[in-house]
């Protein structure tokens, strides 16, 4: 609908993610003006990040350019910047290029990033998987290790990837199916010997937020894949070239694990700049909303996402609890411009999945009973293809993923990147794809 700028309250809605574009489009047939801030252009599929690290996917298939939700929007406008500081007596945000933006309510869903528990080295040298960059990264700095082992005799890479929640685990299993499919085809100088995925977890199973019996499946599973699965081990300290291990049994015996590449995959927090904005914050930085969704004592601000903590209760920090309090945080403004209250928030816990590779995964949907294999990898296709915004990033994704799994071991033709630099970097000294390497820029 079209609205007078002046004259119908502003929403400023910070960050283009599940939540933040649910709560946008929630608010398309209110009397508002509703403002979409983002440090990026796009939004980020992250559930299908892991594909793009792995070569499969284009990092276009698993973004959507936010600007496009103005198609059936009129009353949204989307603006790049970083949001800064907050001040909720003058109701304002301040972003990285100095303009000040004002508001009347204001909806704070800018997710979390990865967690280094204060590791030494880990924030230095590891490779986090969280955003689109870090994937691409991820992606180059691999290929550019594997093309750099083949000028190396009998030198053993280690693919170590930290954390086995489903993260980890589907990096895990795509790393896997690389080296047993691709690797002998492209890659000949190297044999599955010299090439091994590790994946490493404090816990005693994979998969901790599963039942034990989906665990114990794709812990099987993964080994049978040929991945070194290394359970109860914490990560004490992280290297340009390994990591020190420690058991989490009574002995506390630690030991120094070469690795070529260490992805970290094993936990998120709010980033640090979320206590620049004036708001309450709880266990892992999370901001503490009512069950309407409204920061506690800030009658005109709200969170929803993985950023916020309902009644200081957390919800899992995923896909659906974000698009239904985006959803729901749209009702409750439309009820506070327009009349009305949609009621307390309730979360509809669909289930969980994860994949392990082709024609393999876990999925506990709310009355199935629990899947296990193909039935489960197929209903983890249909949910994330279905679930990915936009016809186009459906389609190439669909494309992508299909070339993969449907010419198994056929196509080899993996997505890669500019490797020449971390290929050069990773033959002077040690065999490294650390994050600490310097990337040297083509001018
Ligand atoms: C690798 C990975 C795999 C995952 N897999 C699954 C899965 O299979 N299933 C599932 O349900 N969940 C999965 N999740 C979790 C899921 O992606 C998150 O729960 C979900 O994205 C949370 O949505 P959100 O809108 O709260 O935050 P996000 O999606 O993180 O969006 C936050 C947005 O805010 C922006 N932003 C942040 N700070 C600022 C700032 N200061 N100024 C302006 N903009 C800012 C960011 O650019 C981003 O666009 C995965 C997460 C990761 C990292």
């Amino acid at each position: 609908m079209n609205v007078d700028p002046e004259s119908v309250p502003h929403v400023v809605i910070v960050g283009g993610g599940f939540a933040g574009i649910a709560a946008a489009r929630g608010l398309r047939k209110s009397n508002v003006r509703v403002t979409l801030i983002d440090r990026n252009p796009y939004s980020t599929f992250q559930p299908l990040l892991y594909q793009v690290a792995t070569s499969t996917l284009n990092p276009g298939d698993v973004t959507y350019f936010l600007r496009a939700l103005r198609r059936r929007q009129s009353n949204l406008r989307v603006e790049l910047g970083n949001v800064e500081t907050m001040d909720h007596q003058a109701q304002t945000l301040t972003l990285d290029d100095g303009r000040v933006v004002n508001y009347d309510y204001l909806i704070i869903g800018t997710g979390v990033s990865a967690n280094f528990f204060g590791i030494p080295g880990a924030q230095e040298h590891a490779l986090p998987l969280y955003t689109r960059q870090e994937a691409i990264d991820v992606r180059d700095r691999i290929n550019g290790l594997l093309d750099a082992a083949t000028k190396r005799q009998g030198e053993k890479v280690r693919l170590l990837i930290v954390g086995g929640g489903p993260t980890g685990v589907e990096t895990a299993g795509a790393l896997a199916e690389m080296r047993q499919k691709d690797l002998p085809v492209v890659y000949p100088e190297l044999n599955e010997e010299s090439v091994e995925v590790m994946l490493v977890d404090m816990a005693d199973q994979v998969l901790g937020a599963f039942s034990d019996s989906s665990s114990e499946y794709t812990a099987g599973e993964l080994r049978r894949r040929g991945v070194n699965v290394v359970l109860s081990k914490s990560v004490k300290e992280v290297k340009a070239d390994g990591v020190v291990l420690k058991s989490m049994g009574e002995d506390e015996t630690e030991e120094w694990t070469p690795a070529a590449a260490v992805l970290w995959a094993s936990g998120v927090t709010v980033p640090k700049a979320v206590s620049n904005w004036g708001v309450p914050q709880v266990r892992g930085g999370r901001i503490p909303v009512s069950d309407r969704l409204r920061v506690n004592d800030l009658p005109n601000v709200f969170a929803i996402g993985d950023i916020a903590a309902i009644n200081d209760g957390a919800l899992p920090q995923l896909a659906q609890p974000a698009k239904q309090t985006g959803a729901h945080v749209a009702k409750v403004i439309h009820g506070l411009v327009h009349g009305g209250d949609p009621g307390p928030f309730k979360y509809k816990d669909l289930g969980i999945l994860a994949t392990i590779g082709r024609a393999d995964a876990v999925a506990e949907v709310t009355h199935l009973p629990k899947l296990k294999g193909f039935v489960a990898w197929a209903i983890w296709n249909v949910v994330h293809l279905a679930t990915l915004l936009g016809g186009r990033n459906r389609i190439s994704s669909m494309v992508n993923l299909g070339t993969k799994y449907l010419m198994w071991g056929r196509s080899h033709n993996l997505i890669v990147g500019d490797i020449s630099d971390f290929s050069k970097n990773a033959t002077e000294g040690p065999l490294s794809a650390a994050r600490s390497m310097k990337r040297h820029h083509h001018k």
